[in-house]
């Protein structure tokens, strides 16, 4: 019985204890705290407050991700007015770094078209705040990420440093595969009906149009109006199929698709809102070319 106690406690002595200088992060987007991960390696605890299945557009903070913000050095938002409440979080999280990542990434806007947006505070005419769906967009990101955790422990830099540049020739390679990947779709199949708003930055780097229409989710109450004129306009753009999203309603994407005459792809991962997926930026990205190749790429 000691015997064993002590081989049970050289066991333990083996397992390196978790050292006290390690930094903490608290993330308020999934893919942040992916990111943080691939460059913070084992120097950072990260905490995905918001962690999968929720809705990143609908989500606030609650009391336990409090409790972590308050152990945290750095708090990494996504920044362009995606956080509504982080004016209010500045306020009580002073003794962090609060950092906007998306602050310096090129903004796209909100079409003044836009019938069907993503939340109220992100409407025609807004900044467009998924610049997450960008390859190129997430490898600045990753940049940032790594100032920032070079600043709260500047005994790690080197380490940051060098893997945000691994890191980013992944995305590298990423993003060259994802080219070639989507360059099998014809031409004028390069177009996407998403059922919420979060494809254009996506779109714009792969080439890819986005076709704004109303009534894809059940998240508003579209008129019968509106639903014949996005019904219309699906079958205006000549596409072959509409994108649902995970952790969407489906029910009303399957009946426009119906009427309109075109398929019901596979759902796409939108906002790195995934369960039951393998999750991360990369997981993603690959997730969803894959959908979109084996629904539009075939002649
Ligand atoms: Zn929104
Ligand atoms: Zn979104």
């Amino acid at each position: 019985m000691i015997r064993s106690s002590i081989a049970l406690l050289s066991l333990f002595l083996a397992v390196p204890p978790l050292r006290a200088a390690e930094l903490q992060v608290s993330a308020l987007h999934p893919l942040l705290a992916d990111v943080a991960r691939q460059v913070g390696g084992n120097r950072v605890i990260v905490h995905d407050l918001m962690g999968a299945g929720t809705n990143a557009h609908r989500y606030e903070p609650r009391p336990a991700d409090l409790k972590k913000m308050q152990d945290s050095k750095v708090i990494l938002a996504a920044g362009k007015n995606m956080e509504s409440y982080l004016g209010r979080l500045k306020d009580t999280m002073k003794h962090a770094n609060i950092v906007e990542v998306g602050r310096t990434i090129p903004s796209l806007t909100v079409g003044k078209d836009v019938v069907y947006t993503c939340c109220p505070q992100h409407g025609a005419g807004a900044i467009d705040p998924h610049w997450w769906h960008g390859v190129e967009n997430m490898r600045r990101a990753s940049r940032v990420i790594a100032d920032s955790l070079s600043t709260a422990d500047p005994e790690g830099k080197a380490v940051y440093q060098a893997n945000a540049t691994a890191y980013g020739q992944k995305l590298e390679q990423l993003k060259r595969w994802a080219k070639t990947e989507l360059a099998k779709v014809p031409r004028e199949q390069r177009k996407l009906v998403t059922a919420h708003n979060a494809f254009a930055y996506f779109a714009k780097e792969f080439g890819f149009e986005v076709i704004a229409v109303a009534g894809l989710t059940n998240e508003q109450n579209n008129t019968p109006q509106e639903l014949a004129k996005t019904i219309e306009s699906i079958k205006k753009a000549g596409v072959r199929a509409v994108f649902p999203e995970e952790g969407y309603n489906e029910k009303t994407v399957r009946s426009i698709a119906k009427t309109a005459g075109v398929t019901v792809a596979e759902p796409l991962i939108s906002d790195g809102n995934a369960p039951g997926h393998d999750t991360g930026f990369e997981a993603m990205i690959r997730h969803n070319v894959r959908v979109i190749t084996t629904v539009l790429g075939s002649k």
